[in-house]
């Protein structure tokens, strides 16, 4: 538990950033043209450049020329070479530091609260509304000072302000709020066509939702009598919905006329505007503040200076000036960070620096990492740093000359001095109790009570772990893994395995006393696995048949846990432990938990404990781990409440993952499952993590959210982090951002490897920062602000009513588009709504989070899957919550076997599908195939290879190989979508008009959902009576 003085050691101490006088300027900042000079650089085709889409350059080796800097440890004795003796010494011109001030709450909060709103509401009644040109021009393309903005009105009335007349519908607010039953009457927006690329479809006038019985779109038969037209014109089902039935809409009669989504600005547009712009592109990190290519488009990313956006994303590139800015705009400032990101290929993997004994090197004041944000000056004896401004020695071991434009000769030979993203291997400093780590070791811990046994779970993890066991990660220059493992059994007792090499047949220790759990045997029990196959094997191969006659039901938790973590404090180790386990844990031990699935809680204040642990022994459990470097990683094969909320608490904080299998099925399971372990045990991790962000002046991080436990404000720790998990930070000002100088920001993970080294782990990336509104909203991403919703509003559900959630999250949304039609837009009449162009999309998207299972208060969703996605976003990447929260839906039925590329996704709205079709949806935890009745009989034929649509048997989870060109090629695509994403989606077939068809149709996320949750269009609707109450 006690660290020894561990975190107080210099590379996390305490200092912060203090008001410092002001920076030198920067001057290659900005500067596009100053990398592409480079010899041997490619010239980047940059966000904006001219290559072609679909033209990869070559595979990015490490940057030929100057870039000779050797990797992962090549470079790793070659300090530079000293010419001069070294600079002259000490501090004559250490500036005076005013003390450091935390600033005050900032009332800017995601909490906003509805008198802010008032008060902008007062502010922007005597506004000046503008017009703007059209959204289709990427931001840049577009003249100096012309703002890109989307807005919406009826194509064949372009000049008229709308259908519905302002003044007579949308203006007069309702006195109701948005949670309110008896929301008054609403209109909708009016919409206008531009920015939205596709024939103006005739009639493409806004329609309110349909009526029962009307169709929704085309090519979906009106008979579907269960469906979505019902769904959408019945009842508000939305808990924090609002009035969208069209019966009670004000204005003057309309046709009844067919929704048409073209209308409204769709995700699919969007991604495939930037897929057509910047896809297949290099993207070159070289200028501070320039937005990334989205998530959902393929490129190429070259660092240059800059950390590449697969480590971190930000919800805004440009930064208000002032904190009074971000109020007004109430637009979150935050970055999510995945510091061990996946890195494909072609592309150059992070370089390691050692400066040997002496460390790197590090700003005195603020203890920030060199980077290219530190200014060289006075011939290269000091340095100025970028964050804190404070006046540093170059160590004389690190002197460099400088060039004529004042750079370091060996500014391209060191990573640090010119790249955005690279490693330091720590020096003793940095370790526990100054001794080098040790390797980590795995646990593999196994329910072993009767249903476990029955199911043949056991027997299947016991098989598979044999295989698996020989493929543990290695570090690459290694022939075998360093991790040792352990085995332990349990069900209300502990049984622990002595599998030391030289025994002829392990040999079992059973631990009765959960109460206080000790390890039993400390030789023996982590061993080698190549030195211990055979008793391993033999092990796994007796453990089906120890526990075949157990008629044991009980079982334990948290001793599991706490057995673990003392093997590995023993065994002085950071670790994973990797836990199977079944049923809710009723046997009398700590942690024992009771079921307590309440769902008469659900839509009350009350709703919050279904999502908080059940007793605390859970928490001081998982800060024991995090304090030991233990990570837990646990396999839930539920089949009723097991309570999530409180088993999953130590995964969460420990930087471990939750898996989750219900009412888990052998033959249909299994191989999910058996994906899901492979890739868990084989994946990239670091142990014992210690994360610190820091900042420029001005600004600094405030709140975390993530797979992360925190001791203090400042210092994140992780048991273990991998490459899938993400944690998002948000920012504060507290003081004003400078044009000049940005807003740089330094994520430092200090972290023991694979192979048991210590190393620092370094992002540097640089915002801009404007007084100007316009240039914070052009720099948004919208992909990065909804996980930033997601995962404030998920931490927020632990402590506050779901309603005030919901309500937060649909003020905020309209306070920030009203606040840039305030201040960016042209005028235009009321009655249209106004996105920026970087927001395009989050209307549709704000409404798919609120649509979610975890702020859905229904007493029709299992509390534990409420419990699990809420804790599998608190950890998602941008990448994987963009998917998860608006799934791809692609058409197969339309399938170019010949080509290579996934067919073009649609929106996903009943509206896209048809009887004929046949479509692949996928969210990142789930796929479903969906066929159509009248699906095409030589499709069927190719995928099922049974002649028709009737002869389909549902009941499988994996296609057949079939052998035919589109068997090959659906499921190719099926490889393809699963690749990246950190879980194993589970298939489901589904056929139209058949039972697992309202699962679904969950997924179809522009629709009405079936347990509440408004249409987009419906949405789209509330967001803009909001604005329009704001701009009142
Ligand atoms: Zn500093």
């Amino acid at each position: 538990m006690s660290q020894q003085g561990y975190v107080a050691t210099p590379p996390y101490s305490q200092s912060q950033p203090g008001i410092g006088f002001s920076p030198p300027h920067y001057g290659h900042y900005g500067d596009p043209s100053h990398a592409a000079s480079l010899p041997g650089m490619i010239k980047p085709a940059g966000p904006l450049g001219t290559t072609a889409p679909g033209v990869m350059l070559p595979p990015g080796p490490p940057p030929p020329g100057p870039h000779q800097f050797g990797q992962n440890g090549v470079h790793a004795s070659g300090h530079p070479p000293q010419r001069f003796p070294g600079p002259p010494p000490v501090n004559s011109v250490a500036p005076s530091y005013a003390p450091y001030e935390p600033s005050t709450q900032s009332s800017y909060s995601s909490l906003a609260s509805t008198s802010s709103i008032t008060q902008l509401g007062h502010q922007l009644s005597a506004m000046q509304v503008n017009s703007y040109g059209s959204g289709m021009a990427p931001p840049s393309q577009g003249p100096p000072g012309l703002l890109s903005a989307t807005s919406f009105q009826s194509p064949p009335q372009p000049q008229q302000p709308s259908v519905l007349q302002p003044g007579s519908q949308v203006l007069p607010p309702p006195t109701t709020t948005l949670n309110g039953p008896g929301a008054s009457p609403l209109s909708p927006p009016a919409l206008r066509q531009d920015g939205l690329p596709g024939p103006a479809p005739v009639n493409a006038q806004y329609q309110p939702p349909p009526l029962p019985g009307q169709t929704l779109g085309t090519g979906y038969p009106p008979q579907q009598a269960n469906y979505g037209p019902q769904v959408v014109g019945t009842q508000l089902s939305y808990p924090g919905g609002f009035p969208g039935d069209p019966a009670q809409m004000a204005g003057p009669p309309q046709p009844q006329k067919k929704v048409d989504l073209d209308s409204v600005p769709g995700p699919i547009q969007v991604i495939e505007n930037d897929r057509a712009t910047r896809g297949g592109q290099v993207y070159a990190t070289n200028t501070r503040g320039q937005i990334p290519p989205l998530v959902t488009t393929d490129c190429v990313i070259q660092d240059q200076g800059n950390a590449s956006p697969r480590y971190i994303r930000c919800t805004t590139y440009c930064f208000p000036c002032t904190s009074d800015m971000a109020k007004q705009a109430q637009i979150p400032l935050a970055a999510v960070i995945k510091p061990f990101a996946t890195i494909p290929s072609n592309e150059t993997p992070l370089y390691l620096v050692n400066h040997g004994e002496n460390g790197p090197v590090r700003c005195n004041r603020c203890k920030a990492y060199m980077c290219p944000f530190m200014q060289f000056i006075e011939g290269g004896r000091r340095y100025q740093c970028g964050f804190c401004n404070c006046v540093n020695d170059v160590p004389p071991f690190y002197f460099q000359h400088l060039d004529h434009m004042g750079r370091r000769l060996d500014h391209y030979e060191k990573p640090e001095l010119s790249l955005g993203s690279y490693e330091y291997v720590a020096t003793l400093d940095y370790c526990r109790n100054n001794k080098p780590p040790n390797p980590p070791a795995f646990i593999f811990m196994i329910d072993v009570s009767y249903s476990n046994i029955k199911n043949g779970l056991v027997k299947l993890i016991c098989e598979e772990l044999k295989t698996m066991l020989e493929k543990l990660p290695k570090e690459e220059q290694e022939e075998t893994s360093a991790i040792r493992v352990g085995f332990i059994t349990y069900n209300k007792v502990l049984h622990f395995f002595n599998v030391k090499s030289n025994l002829a047949q392990p040999q079992m220790m059973v631990v009765t006393d959960v109460g206080e759990v000790f390890v039993p045997l400390l030789d023996g029990f982590l061993v080698n696995c190549q030195e211990s196959q055979s008793v391993i094997h033999n092990l796994l191969d007796q453990i089906p048949e120890m526990f075949a006659d157990s008629n044991e039901n009980e079982t334990v938790f948290a001793p599991i846990i706490q057995a673990g973590m003392e093997a590995l404090k023993a065994a002085d180790c950071p670790g994973k432990l990797f836990i199977f386990h079944s049923s809710l844990p009723t046997a009398e031990a700590p942690g024992k938990l009771k079921n307590r699935d309440d769902k008469k809680l659900v839509n009350t204040d009350k709703e919050k404990i279904l999502f908080q642990p059940q007793t605390n022994v859970y928490e001081s459990l998982a800060k024991d781990c995090v304090a030991h470097g233990c990570s837990v990683t646990l396999f839930l094969f539920p089949s009723q409440y097991v309570d999530v909320a409180s088993l999953g608490l130590v995964p969460q904080l420990t930087g471990g993952t939750l898996y989750k299998y219900n009412n888990f099925q052998m033959h249909l399971d299994s191989q999910q499952f058996l994906n899901d372990l492979r890739n868990d045990i084989e994946k990239k991790i670091g142990f014992d993590a210690i994360m610190r962000v820091r900042t420029s002046t001005g600004f600094r991080a405030t709140d975390f959210f993530g797979g992360v436990f925190m001791n203090n404000t400042t210092d994140v720790e992780m048991a273990a982090i991998d490459c899938d998990k993400a944690v998002t930070v948000e920012f504060k000002h507290d003081d004003k951002l400078s044009e000049d100088s940005g807003a740089l920001i330094q994520c430092a993970v200090l972290y023991t490897t694979i192979g048991g080294q210590r190393r620092l782990r370094i992002h540097n990336l640089g915002l801009n920062c404007s007084s100007q509104l316009a240039d914070l909203y052009k720099s948004c991403e919208t992909d990065a602000l909804i996980n930033f919703f997601a995962k404030s509003a998920f931490k927020a559900v632990l402590h506050q009513p779901l309603k005030v959630i919901r309500e937060i999250l649909v003020n905020q949304t309209a306070h920030m588009l009203a606040c840039y039609r305030k201040n960016c837009a042209s005028p235009s009449a009321a009655s249209q709504l106004i996105l920026p162009d970087s927001m395009k999309v989050l209307p549709v998207y704000m409404n798919c989070l609120l649509k979610n299972c975890v702020l859905l208060s229904r007493p029709e969703i299992s509390t534990d899957e409420r419990a699990y996605q809420r804790q599998l976003v608190l950890t998602m990447g941008v990448a994987d919550s963009q998917l998860f929260f608006y799934p791809q839906l692609l058409p197969i039925h339309t399938l170019d076997v010949k080509s290579t590329m996934l067919p073009a996704a649609v929106r996903c709205s009943e509206s896209r599908l048809s009887e004929e079709g046949i479509f692949l949806l996928a969210n990142g935890l789930n796929m479903f195939l969906w066929l159509g009745v009248s699906s095409p009989p030589e499709l069927i034929q190719g995928i099922f290879n049974v002649p028709s649509f009737t002869h389909i048997n549902a009941d499988m989870t994996v296609l057949p190989e079939v052998g035919s060109p589109y068997s090959q090629q659906l499921r190719m695509i099926m490889s393809v979508i699963q690749q990246k994403r950190p879980y194993s989606m589970k298939l489901t077939i589904v056929k139209q008009r058949e039972q697992p068809e309202m699962v679904f149709r969950q997924f179809l996320v522009e629709d009405k959902g079936l347990y509440g949750g408004s249409s987009y269009m419906d949405f789209l609707c509330c967001v803009h009576k909001e604005i329009c109450q704001l701009l009142n």
